[in-house]
């Protein structure tokens, strides 16, 4: 396995997180959460202070080439997309660095999901994370839906706790006609679900089989808030229409920070961004400030605003065979844990942070970037500890 990058990062102290009764004071806590907010890397404490600096000596021109350190802000985003495309497997133009998932998710929405009185459902998976079913809700309600209608939520069979690949395929193919769009979560943000992204994309765009020679396929679009930087994406090669993704998960950029989306080439010619704002403009034109909106060319001219540079600078870098690897051994572990039942108690107390989702799930995952072998196994024995305590 590829060594994690464990000491670039600030873990919490056992004694910061209140466990100092069960668990050394002084040690770093086992820290399985990166998929709620990655930690902070050491790296972005520089990299913030460079940006005030900047700001500092440099005002309004630090947009420019008189940026001390070389990133001059207007371009700042430049160097992002490159990394973006990369991790999501897709071309850098149809990558953007812009606003915050929610956003991107109705912005998104707003040029793919074009209902009509014949093909007008969304389909997703049930319990989706809640932004994303009020984001469905409102875009059905803003075209005069009732969502009730308009939203086919699909939940795994009685006694599963994920969905099979076939069900879903199924269900595209019986509804396919009068399906508008196809939306999952690239990973299931509350059963640590992957899903079959490709076979889902694929399923969602072409007949499948010759009695749906009608069927000219729906647009398939990802939500990858816990997909990116956490499991191998080609959303290009996929065929994948859109998607688009946070950077304060798995890639650790800070809370709140800039997030990303992804438009499939073949979107260029036909799918305009129809609200525009100055940072989807041609970069070549922007500052002439002319009055007709002239798009940068793929998922760019979605850009509306100036990125802030302070929620953008951070450190990301990715490794997502580890992650597979990682989420494989503390799955055996807990599967061996003689405790290998829902409960209510957090694991906190002994030291390890994971989080909890009401009623009876506790969320542990190991990133790939600082976790090790060695916090699965904590992680696997303060849970056995934590219900040792309550048993
Ligand atoms: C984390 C997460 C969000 C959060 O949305 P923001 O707009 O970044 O606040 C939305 N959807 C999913 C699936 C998530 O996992």
């Amino acid at each position: 396995m590829a060594s994690a990058l464990s000491d670039e990062f600030v873990l919490p102290k056992n004694k910061e997180i209140g466990a100092s009764k069960h668990a050394d004071p002084e040690r770093t806590c086992t820290y399985l959460c990166g998929n709620s907010l990655g930690p902070l890397s050491k790296r972005s404490k520089t990299l913030v202070e460079q940006e005030l600096h900047a700001w500092g000596i440099s005002g309004v021109s630090g947009h420019f080439d008189t940026h001390p350190y070389g990133r001059g802000w207007v371009a700042f985003c430049d160097h992002i997309t490159p990394l973006f495309a990369d991790i999501v497997g897709a071309k850098e133009k149809e990558v953007a660095c812009m606003g915050t998932l929610t956003a991107n998710l109705h912005l998104m929405m707003e040029s793919f999901y074009k209902p009509t009185s014949e093909r007008y459902k969304i389909l997703c998976e049930a319990k989706a994370f809640p932004s994303d079913q009020y984001a469905f809700a409102s875009q059905a309600l803003a075209h005069g839906l009732d969502p009730a209608k308009a939203i086919i939520e699909m939940a795994p069979r009685e006694g599963e706790y994920t969905l099979r690949e076939q069900d879903i395929l199924d269900k595209i193919a019986q509804e396919g006609s009068s399906i508008a769009l196809v939306i999952f979560s690239g990973v299931q943000y509350y059963t640590g679900q992957w899903f079959p992204m490709q076979a889902i994309t694929q399923g969602s765009s072409s007949p499948g089989t010759t009695i749906f020679t009608f069927f000219r396929g729906c647009i398939c679009g990802w939500d990858l808030a816990h997909a990116v930087g956490n499991v191998p994406l080609s959303l290009h090669d996929w065929g994948v229409d859109f998607a688009v993704w946070c950077t304060y998960k798995y890639l650790n950029a800070g809370p709140g920070s800039i997030a990303g989306l992804y438009v499939h080439e073949k979107w260029n010619e036909t799918e305009l961004p129809k609200f525009a704002g100055w940072w989807g403009h041609d970069p070549a034109t922007r500052f002439a400030m002319p009055p007709k909106f002239s798009p940068i060319e793929g998922a760019q001219g979605f850009q509306q605003s100036n990125p802030s540079i302070l929620a953008s600078c951070l450190t990301i870098r990715l490794s997502s065979k580890r992650s597979l690897e990682l989420t494989g051994a503390l799955e055996k572990l807990l599967l061996q844990s003689k405790y290998f039942v829902p409960v209510e108690e957090a694991a906190a107390p002994v030291g390890v942070i994971g989080d909890e989702r009401q009623p009876d799930v506790i969320r542990l995952a190991p990133a790939p970037l600082f976790n090790t072998l060695k916090d699965c196994e904590e992680g696997a024995l303060g849970l056995e500890r934590a219900f040792d305590s309550i048993a």
